[in-house]
């Protein structure tokens, strides 16, 4: 049974509140309720995700995700959305929520739609977009069953403050701990937040040696631009730190200006940079699928056309 009601969760309060503007915009065409789901918390964040929107809070002070693994968060998920009984239920698409989603369908005998990139409701159906086969092409999809259990890419949503009416409700739940070990790793990070750019330099393969990255630090430097990659940079290489690439299992980014440097341009990299303004590219191949993308195209040798490049850039602003 699921009644009319739109329910979120996310272990990032922030990204909670982005979910929960969505699910207020759908909620104002709808009038279905809007829920929060609060994991390790006594009440003391109530008053913030009312503040965002949420109409009916879901209180589990027993399991906290910060100490938990994603199985016993999952769990305890799974027994609020079946306590709550909504129609839909967002969850953000962090490395947990991906888990969490695909372990509250299961659990629920429902389906699941991840990365979502817009949601719509239309006469009682859940209708979402999402990007499939790799990135290349956009599908409609209709849920057949409820509650559908969505998941949407962190920051596809701005949050925005817009008061809901902030009923509490304590939930217990019963967890089995011993079924969730956590170990943890140190993921090297620069803390750069690429989504919010203006200027983005991207590196690929193109670039021959670690060493030679300096040449394209000097370049994002001098155009006042954030350094992001491609996958095998970072992945492969680990020339970067995991968070600067971009793409489909990256970053979105939508600067006004994306300079791809020995960038080929598969799909899987495009979809995390279409939304930019302008594109430049500077590639060797001119059959190179990034050309396709670009604005200015520059088939040659980042080697030599970079320096030329940041000399003439030194030139300009020195002049001003
Ligand atoms: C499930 C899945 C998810 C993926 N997710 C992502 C993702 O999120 N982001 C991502 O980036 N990739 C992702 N990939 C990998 C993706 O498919 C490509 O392999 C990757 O984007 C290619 O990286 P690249 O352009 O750096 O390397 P390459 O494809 O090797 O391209 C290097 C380019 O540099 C050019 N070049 C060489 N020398 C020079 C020079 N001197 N000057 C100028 N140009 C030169 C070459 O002509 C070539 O076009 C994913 C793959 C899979 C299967």
């Amino acid at each position: 049974m699921t009644g009319e009601g739109i329910l979120v969760f996310s272990e990032d309060d922030d990204l909670a509140f982005e979910l929960l503007t969505l699910a207020r915009q759908l909620s104002s065409q709808t009038g279905y309720w809007t829920g929060a789901i609060i994991l390790g918390d006594n009440g003391s964040r109530v008053a913030e995700f009312t503040e965002y929107g949420a109409d009916k809070i879901f209180v589990v002070s027993e399991v906290d995700p910060r100490k938990d693994g994603p199985d016993v968060t999952a769990e305890a998920v799974s027994q609020v959305v079946s306590n709550a009984s909504p129609k839909v239920v967002l969850i953000a698409a962090t490395k947990m929520g991906r888990e969490v989603a695909a372990y509250v369908a299961q659990s629920l005998r429902t389906g699941c739609a991840s990365e979502c990139l817009d949601i719509s409701l239309k006469d009682s159906q859940v209708e979402v977009k999402r990007l499939v086969l790799g990135g290349g092409f956009l599908a409609r999809q209709i849920f057949e069953s409820y509650p559908a259990v969505v998941t949407i890419p962190p920051h596809r949503f701005q949050a925005s403050p817009s008061k809901g009416e902030g009923s509490v409700k304590s939930v217990k739940v019963t967890v089995e701990r011993k079924m969730s070990k956590l170990e943890s790793r140190t993921v090297e990070k620069s803390g750069v937040k690429l989504e919010d750019a203006e200027i983005v330099v991207a590196v690929g393969r193109g670039l021959k040696r670690k060493d030679d990255l300096k040449l394209v630090e000097e370049f994002a430097k001098v155009l006042g631009a954030e350094l992001g990659c491609t996958r095998p940079v970072s992945g492969d290489l680990k020339w970067l730190p995991e968070d600067r690439h971009i793409g489909l299992s990256g970053k979105r980014v939508k600067p006004k200006l994306y300079v791809a440097v020995g960038v080929s341009g598969q799909i899987q990299h495009v979809v995390g940079m279409r939304d930019s303004k302008i594109v430049v590219c500077i590639n060797t191949d001119p059959n190179a699928p990034m050309h396709r993308e670009a604005d200015y195209s520059i088939v040659g040798d980042l080697y030599k056309f970079l320096p030329a490049l940041i000399n003439a850039i030194k030139r300009i602003k020195g002049k001003v």
